[in-house]
Formats: C-alpha cells, structure tokens, sequence
C-alpha cells in the first residue's frame, strides 16, 4: 500500500508544480452559491457539466474518501506578445484536445494510482479551486481567480486538476481564504472593461469577455464592442492588472515554441477568412470550445478587434470578408469595424456596401457611416 508521500513524489515526476490532499466532503456553501444564481450557470447545464452535482464527490465516485488537486502551471515558458494579446493565456498550450502534454501526464498519474489499487476520476464539474483551496494550494483573488502558494511567484497562471479517490489519505491544512493585499484597492474590478466584476469575488460570467467571445448569443451588443477590445478567445485583463501577478509577469521565460508555431494560423487575417478546412485542422485543436457551426462567432470577434485596432490595414480584408461571408451577424460588425477605423477609405468602402442592404446589415451600415 503507498503512503501520500508516494503519490507525492509521482506528482512532482509528473511535472505537476504542487499537490494537495482534502476530504471527500461535499463543498455545501458551492452548492447554496450555484442554487442561488441558477440562471447566470445555465450555460454550464447547457454544454453538459452538472455543476451542482460537481458539489458532491460521492456523485461522482460512490466510495471516495479522498481529493487529491494537482497545480498545473499554464504559463511556464513565453508566449508571443500577438498571441497574449487576444488570446487568454490559458488556451494557448491547452491539449485537451490533441491529448501530447497535459493529458498524458494525467494520464501517468492515475494509472500509478490504478497499479497500487487505488481507483480515481478526474471530474470536470466538481469546484476545482474551491478543492485546491481546501488542500492548503492557494488562496482567491477577489477577480474570482486562484493564486498559488507556491508556484509561478504565487500568481494566478495555474489550473488545479481534482482527483477523486477512494483511498483515504490525511488532509492537508485549508487555506481557504482571500490573499489580496489591503493596498490593492481591487485594480481588477475597476479594470475589468466590461464590468463582469460586481465586486469582490462576485462575477457575472453573462458579462465575461471570455464568456462572450465563445458563448455569446448574437450580434455583440454595441455598448461592449469597445470594452471588449482586442480580444479575440478568452481575456487576462484581470490577471494582468493584479499585483499579485506581477512578479512573474517580470520573469524572463523560455519562449514555448510550440505556441510560436501557431502564430501564423492565428493571424487575425487568416482568421477572418478562414474556411471550416483552417479551423478544423490549425484551431480547433487548441480552442474548442466552438464547433465549426460557430464560425460566424470567430469571424464576428476578429471584425470586432481589427475595428478596435483603428488600423486602416485591415479596411481591404474587412471589404473581401463582407462579399464572401453570408452571416449577417458578422456582416452587421464588419461595418461596425469600418465606421470605427473611420476615414475617407472607411467610409467610401461603407457607402459603397450600403445599396441592396437591409435589416440589421443595413442598420449598422448607417450607424457605422455616422461614426466614421
Ligand atoms: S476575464 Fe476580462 S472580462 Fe472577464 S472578469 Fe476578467 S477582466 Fe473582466
Ligand atoms: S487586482 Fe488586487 S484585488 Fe484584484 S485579485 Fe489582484 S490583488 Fe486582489
């Protein structure tokens, strides 16, 4: 029978940065939380993940007695400034889907666990940084987000990964608790350009960046196609401003060749133009969370960033986009993306696009021929 120094051992050889034990106890006052605001976590239900049953390990393996959380540092090695920029940093390196890093080393972990008898699950739903608190790994920032104790200078760049077993091992002393300092005045809630932070650890996931660039309904409402700026999949902005982050965001770190590698895919050009062909094989490997049936939302998320770039380069393949797409969703924030970059080219190319339109196309046409 192994002892929890074993298994620690093996996580570290795994590359995990830290290891934690907590009860299998169920996390009540998370299941009060997700009861309250059912609604604001509708998506979850609706992409497949009960949250609420997540709340109890027992949903989730009948016998277990134990959570083991591992920390997986995200953002270990340098990431192209481009890619940083409209990228979150956590979908960069992220290969749940092509399974050649992370999942592997998953994957290693349990079945040392399975050789010495010891069953495990690794759910999604359950409340993963509510877990690795409880194991004395990190504390909350009051952006919602998880900093270590001990890795990447106690920053937020982490991903815990529960472990459920049925194996009964000490638990370790919860640090269950905000780390902000008193000075901060919460620079992430003012900063947060769309206002999703209601306040200290409250967020509205509806008004998300993130949220919106993968799950948003429609066109994207004018009063946030400004705040949400450069983003494209995902945002760090609140990440960025904190203080607690910034120590590491000083390091010097190797460059991840393999997110380099992407960055042509990734061109926000390439992107607006992409066909279901580029997506499938050079995207949706890396950010998943939209099908090829969501295209339109990609292409209507660049629009939006080269709108905001103000960049008149982008006007020549914001004009190509717009004879060759259909959606009218994406059309409707190419001109939108026009009437911002503004000027005389802006605003001939709008002019010339406005005949034969009707409907929602035609209204933003005009909207955007008054702003630029
Ligand atoms: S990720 Fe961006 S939009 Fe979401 S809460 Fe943070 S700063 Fe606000
Ligand atoms: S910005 Fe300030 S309040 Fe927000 S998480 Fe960082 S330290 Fe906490």
């Amino acid at each position: 029978m192994i002892g929890k120094n074993d298994i620690i051992e093996k996580a570290y050889e795994c590359g995990f940065g830290d290891i934690g034990f907590t009860t299998a106890d169920p996390f009540d006052s998370q299941r009060e939380l997700l009861e309250e605001r059912q609604k604001e976590y509708a998506f979850a239900n609706q992409m497949g993940l009960d949250l609420i049953a997540g709340t109890d390990p027992k949903q989730i393996l009948p016998d277990a007695k134990t959570i083991i959380v591992l920390m997986e540092i995200y953002f270990n090695e340098a990431f192209p400034s481009f890619m940083e920029k409209h990228f979150g940093r956590c979908y960069l390196d992220d290969d749940r889907m092509t399974k050649d890093g992370l999942a592997k080393r998953i994957k290693a972990f349990r079945s040392f666990l399975i050789e010495n008898g010891i069953q495990s699950k690794v759910p999604f739903n359950l409340p993963h940084r509510l877990a690795a608190a409880r194991s004395g790994l990190g504390t909350f920032g009051k952006n919602c987000l998880f900093y270590s104790n001990k890795v990447v200078c106690q920053g937020s760049w982490v991903l815990p990964i529960v472990f459920v077993v049925n194996q009964e091992f000490s638990p370790d002393e919860p640090t269950l608790r905000v780390g902000c300092p008193d000075w901060c005045k919460n620079s992430c809630i003012s900063a947060c350009p769309t206002g999703a932070l209601k306040g200290p650890r409250k967020i509205d996931p509806a008004r998300c960046i993130s949220y919106l660039s993968y799950y948003g309904q429609g066109i994207t409402p004018m009063e946030l196609r400004e705040p949400m700026g450069m983003w494209v999949y995902g945002c760090d902005h609140c990440q960025n401003v904190c203080p607690r982050n910034a120590p590491w965001l000083a390091r010097e770190l190797p460059v991840n060749k393999k997110v380099a590698a992407m960055l042509d895919d990734f061109k926000l050009v390439k992107l607006l133009h992409m066909d279901k062909a580029h997506f499938n094989n050079k995207v949706f490997p890396h950010m998943f969370y939209m099908s090829d049936q969501d295209l339109w939302r990609w292409k209507m998320n660049v629009a939006r960033a080269m709108g905001n770039s103000r960049d008149e380069k982008f006007i020549p393949d914001l004009l190509t986009a717009f004879h060759n797409v259909n959606d009218e969703k994406v059309l409707g924030m190419i001109a939108w993306a026009m009437g911002r970059i503004g000027g005389p080219k802006a605003r001939k190319a709008l002019n010339d696009l406005l005949p034969g339109r009707d409907g929602l196309v035609r209204e933003e046409i005009l909207l955007a021929l008054e702003k630029s």
